[in-house]
């Protein structure tokens, strides 16, 4: 079996290319073969077809190369790696075999194709690196985040156990972690694509290498590094010593790395996202009807990807969020400026992802026609921001750039229709430059005598159908059918027979043809050459234009919060240090916005030292409980984003962090999730919110048997209330718990009223002081549909066991408070040869938070069950 050399370069890029497809150009077209061709057959819909059928046949599939971006989109959404491997010299001029080289790697995280990219979401690729355990055995975590397509890049140091949640924080397409430190990431959601990397390319002696050869700086000091961030340099190294290595393109536009200092962003962890549906729904993942979806009512995509931003990162500082709300503010109160700002940003396109293409090289003519009128619309945009009162807003417009040598330059050279790619010319302007004018006079003026060529040859031959053609083995050629043989002039030399033709050359239309085919060729080389020169032009002023396409973009997203604080009625939130959370007529700012035939019920929110600053909402299924901790949560965040609130009036403590749990049951979309989960995501909470925190939780304990379930909420309101000081909403519908505001001076009991109506409930969603003293769930199972035997058999079920077990002797052991500020005191009870208890003896009880401490009752409840069947 022998292998053509073409294969045989063709097993060496496969080879070069790990796992990922290759994709080997062949001429006009992207040839796949082997198990990548059935993969692209199945995939793209290509016809597998199959070369050397009789020697040595081989699977193949192809498709023509200017529909690379089109099918590169399709395999990456499928969640594949592609190799391009490119022709990289000339084949009209290679000696031999055509040079090939695989020229990127294309993945999630590192496409730049319109294609593929999400246009109002940013694309980032990130990078971690493990440090070394410090004696308290905290592992820290260098972590970097890059989005190709603007060049945005960030690093930081963060813990193991914060990786997950920053990561969901950060929400990119791909992670690199070197191959040793792969079994770290098993917390870190699992859709995100990994590729791990060989460990020493995040050595510090490689990384500092490829940092200061990639930035030509010495050290990283001047982009705001110290000694100490030696780690979030090394996994931001390894990020470019990825891309430097799959990806053969200039990646000049990667001009900065900033550091992100945590603690300058409220802190939300992946649970709280999810729940708090920031950025998609519980149910199905979606967009739309997310807290992202009200908020962004961006007409630029650049501005809906700061929003994202935003909505990821709240602020924690004050003058920083009443900057924002200041110009927020001026949007509200002036809408003429906020519509006709709407306007002028709707007719600009995605300057920083243009700019992004325009430094790869990848940059169409339609590319830089739009990056010009982009140019042309900034004047009047500056000049709309100009002398408003708001600090931010100066800076923007002070900041701005106009470009107008630029813009000049490419209106000047770019013709009005540009056509999106290079390949047919036509992209710079008639009487911009006089050579290519010469040049086209002359391809054109060849196209207008070959018309009178041939009707002069026609009128002397007498030969009515005579046409010419071109093709490109002879080029152009008279064609004549067979039944005008006999007319043939002398002077026609044959080329070529068809079956109801032949075909001829003459000399004059073989002059002529060098001609036009010289002229149209050399126009051509020259067009691109101009094009070459605009786009080098543009490439060296890249990085500002991506300044100011960030300055567009922020001028959208706070433009967007005025036009929602108008629509919706929102107000201005007073911001302070205080442990205080004050909102009257506060709303759910995504039903509320949703809320069509029936209004939202708004709801006030007190919770302060002197009133208390934990409240328990009891009440029935679907009076609202679970709606109202949520909007005080959003409300809390939007605020901290520098957005106005959906309430009357707003007193908010700034938050350091914000938890947001859901009990077990209560979280559908989750089928596996346990009352595990739920101890795991509570003990979280526990260990990490601080006085400073809203913590909000719903329904936990629900993932387990009543008496666990109490004891657990229970256990927890007495932490936050005795060691942490959290501000804190719990909707529960254990009433049990209500006791506990008669026990902890700073708890207080709310309840949703319901109105009982002839054996039916109506909910008011109206949140009132007060304690509910049953639970309502047999009236709502019968709203429900639950058939009337099974509620009547219920209704004595329960009569039974509020008598029998919920006395207040048979509460949970767990009530019996020990005095202030001491551990939970736990007796154990069983049979003392147990396993677990050796678990149990082994660990320091007084150390243990109370929910590990019922954790491990839990279990061993379980155990001791399991042991007696
Ligand atoms: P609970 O947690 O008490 O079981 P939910 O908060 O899930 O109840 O609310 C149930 C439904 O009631 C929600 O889906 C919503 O449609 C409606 N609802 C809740 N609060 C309000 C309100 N303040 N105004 C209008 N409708 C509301
Ligand atoms: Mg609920």
């Amino acid at each position: 079996m022998t292998t053509s050399p073409m294969m045989q370069q063709y097993a060496e890029a496969k080879t070069a290319c790990g796992d990922a497809i290759l994709l080997f150009r062949m001429g006009d077209f992207y040839e796949l073969f082997h198990e990548d061709a059935r993969t692209a057959a199945s995939i793209l819909g290509l016809t597998l077809t199959s070369r050397d059928k009789n020697t040595n046949p081989t699977p193949m599939a192809g498709f023509p190369h200017h529909q690379l971006e089109g099918y590169l989109g399709k395999l990456i959404r499928a969640g594949f790696r592609v190799a391009v491997c490119d022709q990289v010299e000339n084949p009209a001029t290679a000696k031999g075999l055509v040079r090939r080289e695989v020229t990127r790697v294309v993945t999630p995280g590192t496409a730049i194709e319109d294609e593929i990219l999400e246009p109002r979401e940013p694309n980032y690729l990130t990078s971690i690196k493990l440090g070394k355990a410090d004696r308290a055995g905290r592992v820290p975590v260098g972590l970097s985040w890059l989005d190709l397509s603007t060049g945005i890049f960030f690093a930081t140091i963060t813990s193991e156990p914060k990786l997950a949640s920053e990561i969901g924080r950060i929400a990119p397409k791909e992670l690199l972690v070197s191959e040793n430190e792969l079994s770290h990431l098993s917390a870190v959601d699992p859709d995100i694509m990994r590729t791990t990397r060989p460990q020493w390319t995040y050595t510090p002696a490689n990384t500092q290498t490829v940092l200061k050869d990639h930035f030509q700086t010495l050290g990283m000091d001047g982009f705001g590094f110290g000694d100490e961030d030696q780690l979030a340099l090394q996994a931001a190294g390894g990020l470019l010593a990825y891309l430097r290595e799959t990806q053969k393109y200039s990646l000049s536009h990667i001009d900065r790395l900033s550091p992100y200092r945590s603690g300058q962003c409220l802190e939300i962890d992946n649970a709280t996202r999810r729940s708090l549906e920031l950025t998609a729904t519980l149910r199905s993942g979606n967009r739309a009807g997310s807290l992202l979806s009200v908020l962004d009512q961006c007409v630029t995509n650049m501005g809906s990807r700061v929003m994202v931003e935003w909505l990821n990162n709240p602020l924690t500082d004050q003058t920083h969020i009443e900057q924002r709300l200041d110009a927020v503010q001026v949007f509200l109160e002036n809408e003429r400026l906020t519509q006709d700002l709407g306007k002028l940003l709707g007719e600009v396109f995605d300057l920083e992802r243009m700019a992004g293409k325009v430094s790869a090289g990848r940059a169409t003519p339609r590319d830089l026609a739009n990056i010009a009128r982009t140019l042309e619309k900034l004047p009047e945009i500056k000049a709309k921001i100009a002398d408003y009162d708001s600090d931010l807003l100066e800076s923007l417009h002070q900041n701005l750039e106009l470009f107008e040598e630029l813009r000049d330059a490419l209106l000047t050279a770019l013709a009005d229709e540009c056509p999106l790619t290079l390949k047919d010319g036509g992209f710079i302007r008639d009487g911009f430059h006089q050579q290519l004018d010469q040049l086209r006079a002359l391809a054109a003026g060849g196209k207008d005598w070959i018309a009178s060529y041939q009707a002069s040859i026609i009128e002397t031959s007498g030969i009515p159908s005579l046409k010419v053609g071109y093709n490109r083995v002879f080029g152009y050629y008279l064609e004549v059918t067979n039944t005008h043989r006999d007319r043939i002039p002398e002077s026609f030399i044959r080329k070529q027979t068809l079956k109801n033709a032949e075909r001829y050359i003459t000399p004059e239309l073989k002059e002529y043809e060098e001609k036009i085919l010289t002229a149209d060729e050399q126009a051509n080389t020259l067009e691109v050459q101009l094009f070459e020169e605009l786009r080098q032009q543009v490439a060296s002023q890249g990085n500002r234009l991506r300044s100011t396409a960030r300055i567009l973009a922020q001028l959208d997203a706070l433009r967007s919060l005025g036009t929602l604080a108008t629509r919706n009625r929102y107000t201005r939130p007073k911001l302070s240090q205080e442990r205080i959370l004050k909102i009257d007529g506060g709303r759910h700012p995504v039903l509320d916005a949703q809320a069509k035939d029936v209004a939202f019920v708004a709801n006030d929110t007190l919770l302060d030292d002197e009133t208390g600053f934990i409240a328990l909402i009891t009440g029935p299924n679907m009076a609202g409980k679970s709606t109202y901790i949520r909007q005080v949560a959003l409300i809390t965040l939007m605020a901290q984003i520098g957005s106005f609130v959906p309430a009357d009036h707003a007193e908010l403590g700034i938050a350091d962090r914000i938890f947001a749990r859901v009990g077990a049951s209560d979280e559908l979309s989750r089928g596996q999730s346990t009352f595990m989960v739920e101890m795991i995501e509570t003990a979280h909470i526990l260990n990490n919110a601080t006085d400073r925190s809203l913590v909000i939780l719903d329904e936990i304990g629900r993932g387990t048997s009543t008496y666990d379930g109490v004891s657990l909420a229970w256990a927890i309101v007495e932490h936050l209330h005795d060691q942490l000081g959290a501000r804190t909403l719990f909707a529960t519908h254990y009433h049990e718990l209500t006791d506990l505001a008669n026990l902890l001076p700073h708890v207080k009991n709310l309840t949703v009223l319901v109105r009982e109506w002839d054996e039916k409930i109506v909910f008011l969603h109206q949140i009132v002081p007060g304690a509910t003293d049953k639970s309502y769930g047999i009236q709502v199972a019968r709203l429900a549909g639950v058939p009337g035997s099974v509620n009547e058999r219920a209704k004595e079920v329960l009569a039974k066991l509020e008598s029998e077990f919920l006395t207040p002797e048979n509460r949970p052991k767990l009530s019996q408070r020990v005095g202030d500020h001491k551990p939970i005191q736990l007796t154990f009870f069983g049979p003392a040869h147990h396993p677990l208890i050796d678990t149990i003896r082994d660990l320091d009880v007084q150390t243990l938070t109370p929910v590990q401490c019922l954790n491990l009752i839990h279990q061993w409840h379980q155990r001791i069950q399991e042991e007696a069947q």
